[in-house]
């Protein structure tokens, strides 16, 4: 029965008002349960200390309050925190909680595996199963919330749709999500503090500008079609013009006030020459910029390797000395294989030699 009734958060708030005023209640009400919902996080209405008792029974005759379950955790030794979050349907994604000195970042998931095959990334080996809900996306960051509070007695500060998945390919709920984000009250959060990475949808970034005002980073990872189309294979579909068409639009919207995150994935004798990285100081002459170096993370049944050191320092400083701001990703939950392009529900089978911490369950 629980399962045929409507989830409560499918509303907006608007029309949660206008439900509350249809069933003779005061509107602010539903303000309340609004807040309860999205930024106490509350699973059942029975907690909702400010709503009588016939307004909770009332609500619970329509509807019921959907969520996912963090389903493991585990923690690295260097703070993060990989959650296999369990969805209504049993499938499996991952989400992890990356706490720096300044920062605490949840790093969240937007489909059950993906579809782009880029031959570098682990997730692309699970092919896309199917899309989360916005509520299923903005759960992920609940769930890092409360463990950024448990664990580290902070807020998360900032999210990243840098999981599983293209979001992109998955527009509507990855928007509906990154607005509830940044709703007052919700989360509140800056658009400064939510990025989403794509490895380049074009006509969905030419898009994004009119739905959601959100930070951008593009997984480029080649300056030449020859190189990408063979790394992220979604180039042949979206070349590297198009690309930089896309991203120009972008950064004409918002008048030279904006800067792009362009990652680049360093992996050994494939993409870190400085050839390479002088033709992508020579791409990205015109574009407004930050460049994110991300040293390749190995797994299982990959045959690249990270780029040395020093192919790294070279390529860092051809693209410092032409004059673009370039820092380097530090690898980040690699014990766990919570790190960039490490995601691939190995959880719901048996994690040997890994430390399991804890269980926790948010449900
Ligand atoms: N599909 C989106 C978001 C997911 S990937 C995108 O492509 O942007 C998040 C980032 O991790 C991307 O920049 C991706 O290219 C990078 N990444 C994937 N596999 C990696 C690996 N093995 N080592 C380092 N970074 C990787």
């Amino acid at each position: 029965m629980e399962l045929q009734k409507k989830d409560i958060r499918k509303l907006t708030l608007p029309e949660l008002e206008e439900f509350f005023l249809e069933q003779g209640e005061k509107k602010f009400r539903a303000k309340q349960v609004y807040e309860w919902l999205w930024n106490k996080s509350l699973k059942n209405f029975d907690e909702m200390s400010n709503i009588s008792l016939s307004t909770r029974e009332m609500l619970k005759t329509h509807f019921s309050i959907n969520h996912i379950r963090v389903d493991l955790m585990q923690h690295s030794s260097d703070g993060t925190i990989k959650n296999a979050v369990k969805l209504f349907d049993d499938k499996i994604v991952e989400s992890v909680l990356i706490p720096t000195t300044k920062r605490i970042t949840a790093c969240i998931s937007s489909q059950v595996g993906c579809s782009l095959d880029c031959n570098f990334c682990a997730t692309a080996r699970l092919k896309r199963m199917r899309n989360l809900n916005s509520d299923e996306i903005y759960d992920q960051v609940v769930a890092i919330k409360d463990e950024a509070e448990t664990y580290f007695q902070r807020p998360l500060t900032n999210i990243v749709f840098m999981g599983m998945g293209e979001p992109l390919l998955n527009f509507i709920p990855v928007i509906e999500s990154a607005k509830i984000m940044k709703e007052q009250l919700a989360y509140g959060l800056s658009r400064k503090r939510i990025t989403i990475s794509t490895s380049g949808i074009t006509p969905q970034i030419d898009q994004l500008h009119n739905e959601v005002d959100v930070s951008l980073a593009i997984s480029l990872h080649a300056p030449t079609n020859e190189l990408r189309d063979e790394i992220v294979p979604i180039n042949k579909k979206y070349p590297i013009s198009e690309l930089m068409k896309s991203c120009y639009n972008y950064l004409n919207f918002y008048a030279g006030k904006r800067s792009i995150t362009i990652e680049y994935v360093l992996i050994d004798g494939v993409n870190d020459s400085e050839e390479l990285a002088i033709k992508l100081a020579k791409l990205l002459s015109k574009i407004s910029c930050k460049i994110n170096l991300i040293p390749f993370n190995p797994f299982d049944g990959s045959s690249y390797k990270r780029s040395s050191n020093r192919n790294i320092e070279t390529f860092k400083n051809v693209l410092i000395k032409k004059g673009f701001i370039t820092t380097l990703r530090v690898t980040r939950g690699d014990a766990v294989d919570g790190a960039c392009g490490q995601l691939v529900g190995r959880l719901t089978k048996s994690i040997k030699g890994k430390k399991l911490i804890s269980h926790q369950s948010i449900s």
